[in-house]
This record gives structure tokens, C-alpha cells and sequence, in this order.
């Protein structure tokens, strides 16, 4: 997509300079952009209905597609003053009402009566039982006295299949709304297509049975078929998972090839000590794991590694492992969590496995006394402090260490590949990493995400857990379960009350939490010791909270999502999570995570309200929304029930929320991809990874002839992310 003066986009037929510089705001400041804005949908012919056919679909409940005419428009009020807008349509067959009754006054001048629309809705039944849509999706065909024949007749008669394409209000401002763009992109692409020029290699489309990629852009925007449309698709997603592959590839080789790294004596006296003094016996899986990682460190170039493991498995010894060997070789070890809590803990947790063993080992989090971190920064940079631990501010804040050897990350998966990349920066030699998730991801997803990392897996819980016991209940059933509770309490247990936390309304959440603590320590739990655990107190009040909760003098913690990663404490055997329905399903196993660590039977019991049901209807924009999001509630309260396996649950909610939302926003790391869909596009991504990682391998520096264009377009793809590898 090398962009010459040609590429401009006044040469397009239909764009002059206002529409240029609106699309410019967009992001599409030259033909090859506009030609890769791709549809965002496209107007199914199998799903267009005839009005007169929509009474009987009702029952069905799926969304439909209706092609009328505008016949008729009115604002009626509501008796209680409320204004709706009515839109009647009409086609050869009958009549539709269509009923909006938010933004109406935009609405009532937004039609022009014989303007051709689409409308696309779940189809409900009036009073008098005659059709009507609420708040479809419209999409304009044609004016009032058009010639354009071309959209939506073609579409009924020949059977071709009409794109959509995101707009705006800026955008529809300068007449580029649906029918705006299909009209300069057909434009674009019978005159202007030749200023895309194929990058991808003959012998790699062969191979792969690709369209070119004239013809895949051709027929993405234009397809005669949806058969065609998933061609050209397929093409897209190739390509996109190709460059992505090409990254990794470039990282690996840099990692793996040229760097020198630390070649660690991994016979270390200090493990073997911490060996014979714990009070269990490794896993075979923690055992295995433990080999991988020392056989890494041994290597000299820099270990760059993954362990994965449920919730519960056993991770943070085996980090500690490594972590010795580094130690006992002279190197510095930096742990680093993603809460300050989880911090804290992993300091008690560590400072009591090393109680035996000489080995100097800091806290560094916010909030600390400006002294106190003086003298710890002190001890980083002089090299006396031999562990460090500490949230990921540990890398950001340009922390000097003398002779860094060794970077853990915990509980992280929301760590990208150029979070990763400064990493390496840090060490004076190249220090070996470790990254530890408790997310079980997906193969395709861990290649994406981790796709320059080798994986070790821990597949197996410590020996004598039982499986968490997990139940749904009502508010309603709230008395009983906090008598469940106060039994279990008397019997010597622990539980934790976890109110969610949700960011807009941080505040508010946090006042209700309150309040309910409140309520709880005056009420239901009066005989017991309760403590409220927050994000906002102060490191010292977590930490006195955590150590009297660990201790068992407060019986039960109430708190909000702050403890969902990491907290171990065993004889916590109870949980109860307030308003499940507002979790996503990693959460609740992370939450439930929290118990299930000992020897007794633990418990996990969901509360949700029976309004759940009512509110998400309301609080959807649309029926279609509404009835989705309900059915997503019941799945993933039921899958936890059904399930305790951290990798079923992670499919389901990879499957419920797509790939964006299960990492997290931006932050997590996880490129955007247009088109590939990292769940479900294994086949193509495992393509597209074998040959972006031979061609690193035959023509590392790009240089032939043929390979020309995949690097200009790898530059242009990954500008930002190419100072974190050295393609050659
Ligand atoms: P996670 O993998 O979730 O980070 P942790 O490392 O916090 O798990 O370990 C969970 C608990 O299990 C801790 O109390 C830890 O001391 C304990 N543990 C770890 N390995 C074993 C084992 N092999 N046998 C028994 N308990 C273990
Ligand atoms: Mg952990």
C-alpha cells in the first residue's frame, strides 16, 4: 500500500475536496485506504422479507429485513407526554410501522416520503396484531425519483448483495452515508484499483489458494455471492494474520538467535534447601515445568517463556525456583503483580518460604514512606536486594537495577508484545522472562498473544482439593445463604463478600459497598469480625487488613473486585459473589479461585437478583440487545456451575465476549484485527504463521525482489511496533 501521488483521493469519480477531507478525518487519506474501509455488513438477501410474511416470523424471534417505501410519518404523544415518532413503510405487499422513541427529533426530519429504505429489526406485533419494528436499523436505498437503479433493484431482481459501511454524522453531512460510500468505492474500484499493488508473493497465494488481491478487494466491497465474499475474506484474514505472524517471527529470531543472554548454573544450593523445607510435594506438572524453565535459563540466549496454569495450581513456587537459581548465580530477580495487593502478598508469601534461606528480598509500591523507598531503590541499584518485588511500575518508572538477571510476571495477560520489548531494556545483559497466566487461552489465541513465547503448562491441581462447590440463588434466598455462611463461619472457616466494582461509577459502587458493610456488621453477621477491603485505602490498611484476615482474627472480608487475582489464603473455604450477574465469567473464576485452597470443601454461591433479567431489557438499547445479553447472563452463571476447568470457562467467555473484551481494552496487547477472528480462525492463522516464519527463515532481510512489497506493506502495518525488532 506504498502511497504515490496518483494514490490521491480527488482522482476518485465522486470525491472532491470536501469528502476528502472529511474522509481524511477518518483515517482514509488515499485510494488504497478507501479501498481497504471495508463493509461492515452487507444487506442479506435470504433474511429480506415481504411485509404481508412478517406476522407469522414473529414467533421465530430473528431479525428481519424489510425493503419499503416512506409512505407515512407522524409524532404521536404518549399519555404521559413522551413523544414517539411513527414511520410507516410500504411495499407491493402490505404495511410496516416502524416506532422510534429516542432522538425523535431527529428522526421526524431524517425521511423523505418515497425515499426507499431497508429497515432491519426483530419483527414484534402491534395491539391490533399487525407488524411493527421498534428502533430498526434503516438503511437508505435509493431518494424520492432516483435514477439509480443499480442498489436495491439489483439487489431484488438479480440477487446481488449490498455492503454497509460504518458512517458518521460528519461523514453522512458530506453525503457519505451507506449509499454515499457504495458509490465512491464502486467508483474506486472500476478506475483507481491499480494503486493497490499485490504484495503478496505468487508462489504464497498458489500455496495457500488465495484470491489476488484486486479481486479480493473487488469482491469484499461488490460480491455476487457470498461464497465469493468468504474468498475474498479468507484473503484479508490471511494477510492480516500474516504481517501479525511476521512480528513474531522477527521477535523470536531476535530473542532466540542474536541476543546473548545470561547462561545461568542452574545447580543452585539455595533450591535445592527451599526443596527439602516445603511443607508439600511439587506436582509432577510443577516438577516438569520447573525442568523446562532451568533448561531455559541454562541456554545462552534469553528465556522468554510462558507458564500457564489454572487458578490454584501452584505457579508462584515455581517461580521462586527460578528465582533462586538466578540468586544463587548473582543476579537480581524482579517479580512484578498486577495489584499492589497481589505484590504484598507474594512478599509474605516469599519472605516465609525463604525464612531459612540468606536471601534479601523488597517491596517497592506506591505509598510507601518516602524514606522506606530511598533505602529499597537503594538497594536495587547497589544489587543488595536480590528479589524485588512490585506491581508493573517496577518497569515503567525507570528503575535502576545493578545486575537484573531474571523478570516474572505475574497473573498477566494484559501484557503486549511492545510492553515485553521494553522489558529487555532494563537488564545490562539480556534477563530471561518469565510471564505466568492463570488464563487458560486458546492455542490460536496464545499464538497471537504469546506468539513469540515458548508455553509451559501446569495441568494438574495440588494433591486432596476438592473441587469447588458452585450455586445460583436469589436475592430472595439471600437469608439463607448468609445463615450458610454464619454456620460455617462458627465451624472455624473464612469467606469473603465481593460486591462488584464497575469503573464508571467507581464512586457510587463503592458507597453501596459501604453501605452494605455496614449493613452486614449491624445485621447478619453481627457475632463475627468483618473487614472491608477497597482499592482506595492506603498499602499499609490492605496489608493490616490481609495479615488479620490470614491470621483468622477477621472472620469474613467483605471487598470489591480488588482481590480478584492472586489472594491465597486457605482456610478461606467461602465465597460470595453480590450482583454475579454484573461479573464476566473470567472474573467469577478468578473470585472463585480464591477458595478451594485448602482441605476442606469449599463453596461459591452467585447471587443475582431476579430483576436481572428485567434490567438488562431496560437497560438495552433494543430488544435484540436485550434478549442477548440475557441469555449471556444465564450462560455464564451456568457455566460456572457446570464447570470448575479454567479452560472450558475460558472458551465460553472468549466465545460470549470476542477477543477484544476477554483481554481487556487497549492495554491488552492484543492487536485489532479487522477481519480475523482469533477464535475461530485457527486454520488460517496457523497458515499464515507457518509461512510468515519460513520466509524469515529464506529471506530474513527481505531483500529479494519478490518479497519487496511484503516489507514496504510490513512497515506500513506495524510502523509503531518495528522499533522493537530488527527486520534482517
Ligand atoms: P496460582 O497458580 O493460582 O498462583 P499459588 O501459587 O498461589 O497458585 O498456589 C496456591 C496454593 O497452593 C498456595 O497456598 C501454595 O502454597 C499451594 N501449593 C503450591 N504447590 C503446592 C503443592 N504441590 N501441594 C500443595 N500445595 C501447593
Ligand atoms: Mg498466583
Amino acid at each position: 500500500m506504498s502511497i504515490h501521488k496518483s494514490d490521491a483521493l480527488q482522482y476518485v469519480k465522486g470525491i472532491g475536496p470536501k469528502r476528502a477531507a472529511a474522509l481524511r478525518e477518518i483515517g482514509i487519506d488515499s485510494i488504497p485506504k478507501l479501498l481497504y474501509y471495508l463493509p461492515r455488513d452487507y444487506l442479506d438477501r435470504s433474511r429480506i422479507t415481504k411485509i404481508k410474511d412478517l406476522s407469522r416470523l414473529v414467533e421465530a424471534g430473528n431479525e428481519v429485513t424489510v425493503i419499503g417505501t416512506v409512505f407515512r410519518q407522524l409524532v404521536k404523544r404518549t399519555r404521559r407526554g413522551k413523544q414517539m415518532f411513527y414511520l410507516t413503510l410500504k411495499d407491493e405487499t402490505g404495511y410496516l410501522t416502524c416506532i422510534f422513541f429516542a432522538g425523535v427529533q431527529w428522526y421526524q426530519n431524517a425521511f423523505e416520503a418515497g425515499e426507499v429504505l431497508a429497515v432491519s429489526s426483530v419483527p414484534e406485533l402491534d395491539k391490533l396484531n399487525r407488524p411493527q419494528f421498534i428502533h430498526p436499523e434503516f438503511d437508505r436505498l435509493k431518494a424520492k425519483d432516483e435514477e439509480d437503479e443499480t442498489d436495491w433493484n439489483s439487489l431484488l431482481h438479480t440477487g446481488a448483495i449490498i455492503p454497509k459501511y460504518r458512517s458518521s454524522e460528519e461523514l453522512r453531512q458530506v453525503g457519505l452515508d451507506n449509499r454515499g460510500f457504495r458509490r465512491i468505492i464502486r467508483n474506486a474500484i472500476r478506475d483507481n484499483l491499480a494503486s493497490v499493488i499485490e504484495h503478496q508473493p505468487r508462489e504464497i497465494l498458489d500455496r495457500r489458494s488465495l484470491m489476488d488481491i484486486h479481486s479480493t478487494l473487488k469482491h469484499i466491497h461488490f460480491p455476487k455471492s457470498y461464497d465469493e465474499r468468504d474468498a475474498a475474506l479468507q484473503r484479508l484474514k490471511f494477510d492480516e494474520l500474516f504481517f501479525f505472524q511476521l512480528l513474531m517471527a522477527y521477535r523470536r529470531r531476535e530473542l532466540k538467535g542474536e541476543l546473548k543472554g545470561i547462561s545461568f548454573n542452574v545447580k543452585s544450593t539455595l533450591a535445592r534447601t527451599l526443596l527439602s523445607s516445603l511443607p508439600f510435594e511439587l506436582t509432577d506438572a510443577q516438577t516438569r515445568v520447573i525442568r523446562e524453565i532451568t533448561d531455559d535459563m541454562q541456554q545462552s540466549t534469553p528465556m522468554n517463556r510462558l507458564l500457564q496454569g489454572d487458578v490454584g495450581s501452584g505457579k508462584t513456587i515455581v517461580a521462586l525456583f527460578a528465582m533462586l537459581v538466578a540468586v544463587d548465580n548473582g543476579f537480581q530477580c524482579a517479580l512484578m503483580a498486577p495489584t499492589e495487593i497481589l505484590a504484598e502478598q507474594h512478599f509474605f508469601t516469599l519472605k516465609e518460604f525463604l525464612a531459612k534461606l540468606p536471601v534479601n528480598i523488597r517491596l517497592l509500591v506506591g505509598g510507601q514512606r518516602k524514606k522506606l523507598r530511598e533505602d529499597i531503590l537503594e538497594d536495587v541499584r547497589h544489587g543488595s536486594a536480590q528479589i524485588v518485588i512490585g506491581t508493573h511500575a517496577l518497569i515503567q518508572e525507570h528503575i535502576d537495577f545493578a545486575n537484573l538477571g531474571l523478570i516474572v510476571i505475574d497473573e498477566q495477560h494484559r501484557f503486549g508484545v511492545a510492553q515485553r520489548a521494553i522489558l529487555r531494556q532494563k537488564g545490562k545483559e539480556n534477563p530471561d522472562v518469565l510471564v505466568m497466566t492463570a488464563t487458560p487461552i486458546p492455542r490460536t489465541l496464545s499464538l497471537t498473544l504469546y506468539g513469540d513465547l515458548d508455553v509451559s503448562v501446569i495441568d494438574e491441581l495440588p494433591k486432596g482439593r476438592k473441587p469447588v462447590k458452585t450455586a445460583v440463588r436469589t436475592e430472595k434466598e439471600k437469608a439463607k445463604v448468609f445463615h450458610f455462611v454464619q454456620e460455617e463461619v462458627k465451624r472455624g472457616r473464612q469467606a469473603y463478600i465481593v460486591y462488584p466494582l464497575i469503573e464508571e461509577s467507581e464512586k457510587v459502587d463503592l458507597k453501596a459497598a459501604m453501605a452494605e458493610f455496614k449493613k452486614l456488621s449491624d445485621n447478619d453477621f453481627s457475632e463475627f469480625r468483618l473487614g472491608l477491603m477497597h482499592g482506595r485505602l492506603a498499602p499499609e490498611e490492605k496489608d493490616m487488613l490481609m495479615h488479620k484476615f490470614k491470621s483468622g482474627e477477621i472472620h469474613i472480608l467483605v471487598a470489591t473486585t480488588v482481590i480478584e487475582v492472586g489472594i491465597d489464603i486457605p482456610n478461606a473455604s467461602i465465597m460470595i459473589v453480590e450482583n454475579a450477574e454484573r461479573f464476566g465469567l473470567s472474573q467469577l473464576h478468578q473470585l472463585r479461585g480464591r477458595v478451594g485452597r485448602g482441605e476442606e470443601q469449599s463453596y461459591c454461591i452467585l447471587l443475582t437478583d431476579d430483576l436481572a433479567e428485567k434490567r438488562a431489557v431496560q437497560l438495552a438499547t433494543n430488544r435484540a440487545e436485550a434478549i442477548k445479553q440475557n441469555s449471556d447472563i444465564k450462560k455464564r452463571l451456568q457455566t460456572m456451575v457446570q464447570t470448575n476447568d479454567g479452560f472450558k470457562i475460558a472458551e465460553v467467555d472468549l466465545e460470549l465476549r470476542g477477543p477484544g473484551d476477554f483481554f481487556g481494552t487497549r492495554q491488552s496487547g492484543l492487536p485489532a484485527f479487522q477481519v480475523a477472528d482469533i477464535v475461530h480462525d485457527t486454520e488460517i492463522l496457523l497458515r499464515a504463521r507457518q509461512e510468515a516464519f519460513d520466509l524469515v527463515k529464506r529471506d530474513p532481510q527481505l531483500r529479494l525482489p519478490q518479497h519487496e512489497q511484503i516489507r514496504k506493506q510490513f512497515e506500513l502495518v506495524y510502523k509503531d511496533l518495528l522499533a522493537y525488532v530488527r527486520i534482517g
